[in-house]
């Protein structure tokens, strides 16, 4: 990247939220002097919010908001999306659904700009739910995408918006990039209010249980269900080198570190100092038995792949949720 790169303008969407906060950040710290920040959310309720960066509370589902949100970019990361933990998108399906909107007109806007890249977010909810049944589960291939039956809504909308990237790309030369990103965690991110995930989920559960003098947490399902969870720091990275890559096809930037949820809560109790009973409650949402994700394509197209381990990185995210739930009330901000 030169220097001169760094004058232009980047933008990213879902900047209220927690990749896109990060995001920003990064791009910060890398030098890059002309950032807009955009999400739906009023800029109070932000995670993280920067004085020198443009920073604007649009809602992207309308096109003329992301043709506000994407003049003069150059290079545009559409990470905004209405989504969360397997609590809200089992729940929740139409309005995951709804995201399409965002994606096309942040497509179409990025076209008529004349952005020269764009960045966008999938999930390993893209997989076919028929290859993630057991616990001791095969890492999941880029190419396991197809034949296509993703996760319900949230999936499909995903899948479908990264096929749209494409014909983008062939059809109007817009040059895209997809990751199809595994359980992102880490501090700035949702750890209540229905839409967080596990790691963030244990964290609060645990730490509640310390603050109340309580011994039992809650856990969905049996605690047996896999997955792997990748730190902010390697999720930023990978976004990076992917969005500075030739890579054209959807690649898988996680973690291969496979676990259980017990064992994530056994990481939790050792980091806290605190043991709970746990209460599994089987009728809950728990989504696939086993997902992991395959780390050889990325390792062959960008000479690297996630490497923060799990227990380190919930070392600073439990201190992060720990910190925002015992500051005295008027320091507490509200995250919507
Ligand atoms: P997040 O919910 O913290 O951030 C998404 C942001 O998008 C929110 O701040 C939200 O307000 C904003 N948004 C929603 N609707 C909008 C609209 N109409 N206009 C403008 N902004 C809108 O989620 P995140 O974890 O930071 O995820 C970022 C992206 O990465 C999403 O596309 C998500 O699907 C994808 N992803 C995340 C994970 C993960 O584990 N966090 C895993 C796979 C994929």
């Amino acid at each position: 990247m030169t220097n001169e790169m760094k004058d232009d303008l980047v933008l990213v969407t879902g900047a209220g939220g927690f990749i896109g906060g990060h995001l920003i950040g990064e791009l910060r710290r890398l030098g890059y002097r002309r950032l807009r920040a955009v999400d739906v959310k009023p800029v109070d309720q932000w995670y993280q919010t920067f004085h020198d960066v443009d920073t604007q509370r649009l809602d992207l589902r309308d096109r003329e908001a992301c043709r506000t949100a994407a003049k003069d970019a150059r290079e545009i990361y559409n990470l905004a999306c209405d989504m969360g933990g397997m609590g809200f998108i089992e729940t929740h399906k139409a309005e995951c659904m709804i995201s399409v909107l965002i994606n096309t007109h942040m497509l179409m806007a990025a076209r008529e700009a004349k952005a020269e890249r764009f960045f966008y977010s999938s999930s390993a909810c893209v997989y076919a739910a028929d290859k993630q049944t057991r616990a001791d589960v095969a890492p999941l291939r880029e190419s396991d995408a197809y034949p296509a039956m993703p996760e319900d809504g949230y999936g499909w909308e995903k899948l479908f918006s990264e096929r749209m990237c494409r014909h983008f790309r062939e059809d109007f030369g817009l040059e895209t990039r997809i990751a199809r990103y595994h359980n992102v965690y880490g501090p700035n991110g949702t750890y209540d209010g229905g839409r967080e995930k596990a790691p963030a989920a244990i964290c609060r559960k645990v730490i509640a249980a310390q603050l109340s003098g309580s011994d039992e947490i809650e856990v969905w399902g049996d605690g047996e269900q896999t997955r792997s969870f990748m730190y902010i720091d390697d999720c930023l990275y990978g976004t990076r080198a992917l969005m500075a890559s030739a890579v054209r096809e959807p690649l898988n930037i996680g973690s291969d570190e496979l676990v259980t949820i017990n064992q994530l809560i056994d990481i939790v109790e050792a980091i806290s100092g605190k043991t709970v009973k746990r209460r599994y409650k089987l009728d809950a949402p728990k989504g696939v038995r086993g997902r992991c994700s395959d780390n050889a394509l990325i390792k062959q197209k960008l000479g690297w792949a996630p490497s923060v381990r799990l227990r380190d990185g919930m070392e600073k995210t439990y201190r992060w949720i720990r910190e925002e739930m015992t500051a005295p009330a008027d320091r507490r901000r509200v995250y919507a």
